[in-house]
């Protein structure tokens, strides 16, 4: 097969080990930089150009749009599928993980645990939110914000008024959640493909910190997860749409619940510390579906 990796840069750990196990396996791969394509958008014959080329001959993509390049990263994910090219995440399904809100409102609507979160624009209604979360201590998040940045804790309900009241006035948008305490600053990440839950880790967040990004200085580790658990990530990812997710995941006294379902997730924290060739993993995923897809779009 002939790959290639939409992404920014081919430095990074998690495109450099996509590489490896195209290789490994057999197949062409090349680094697609997303912001340097550019499309013709022409009825019944869709093209993508590339430095000059047009890229025509690829079998499958994998999608690596970092969140700052969502909106051009999806459109080109998009052409892609308008040129019958398998692509490992629908455009669609990045699109709605990318939107913190969006991907709570469909995980709410199919039952999927999640933390007490509220969401309001006018500084009216502020104190209502407070109350509707259960009160501080709480968690204030930017609906645009990722690796934990705009991520931010109020310990008190008079703290909390100050800083959703200095959000709104900036226009931002932004939700409030319950503050899981009892997560002691940690969270598990789990690797999904498709119905598999092929690696998890627990991430720690260090002293005095509660958010556990491993950009955060958050330390993972190798976890059991239960099967209520391994469910739980499995359908998140599968309702959004997201053949391959990280789902992350609170441990609550009420059972586990859904932070946030990630479309490009990492592979370094999580190949390191569980030991697991999740790259291998996904590029088999995609021998076995790819054929499957393209056979199913000739036969129609
Ligand atoms: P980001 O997309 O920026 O990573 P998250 O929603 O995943 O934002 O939050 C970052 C971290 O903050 C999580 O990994 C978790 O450790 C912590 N966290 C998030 N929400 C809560 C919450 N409601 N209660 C306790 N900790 C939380």
């Amino acid at each position: 097969m002939k790959i290639a990796i939409l992404s920014r840069n081919e430095k990074l750990y998690s495109t450099k080990r996509l590489i490896e196990a195209c290789e490994q396996r057999g197949h062409g791969v090349e680094v697609i930089d997303t912001l340097s394509c550019y499309m013709n958008i022409t009825s019944n014959n869709p093209k993508i150009h590339y430095k000059g080329r047009i890229l025509d001959e690829f079998d499958a993509i994998i999608p690596r749009i970092g969140s700052d390049v969502t909106f051009y990263g999806t459109s080109v994910v998009r052409q892609f599928e308008m040129m019958g090219v398998y692509t490992l995440n629908k455009s669609i399904a990045i699109t709605r993980s990318r939107d913190k809100l969006r991907s709570m409102q469909i995980l709410a609507g199919h039952n999927i645990a999640l933390p007490i979160t509220g969401f309001a624009s006018s500084a009216d209604d502020i104190k209502d939110l407070i109350q509707m979360v259960g009160g501080a201590p709480l968690v204030v998040k930017l609906l645009e914000g990722t690796q934990g940045l705009g991520v931010v804790l109020a310990e008190t309900n008079k703290a909390a008024e100050s800083v959703l009241g200095a959000f709104m006035e900036l226009k931002a948008n932004i939700l409030v959640q319950e503050y899981v305490k009892e997560a002691q600053g940690a969270d598990i990440r789990c690797f999904v493909i498709e119905d598999k839950v092929v690696a998890s880790i627990k991430r720690q967040a260090p002293d005095g910190e509660f958010r556990s990004n491993l950009h955060r200085g958050g330390t993972a580790s190798l976890v059991e997860i239960s099967n209520q658990e391994k469910g739980l990530a499995i359908q998140a990812a599968k309702v959004l749409g997201l053949s391959v997710a990280g789902v992350d995941i609170l441990r609550t006294q009420k059972g586990p619940v859904v932070i946030e379902v990630n479309s490009s997730p990492g592979l370094e924290g999580i190949e390191t510390a569980s030991k697991v060739d999740i790259a291998s993993l996904i590029i088999e995923y995609i021998e076995n579906n790819s054929t499957i897809e393209n056979k199913k779009s000739k036969n129609n």
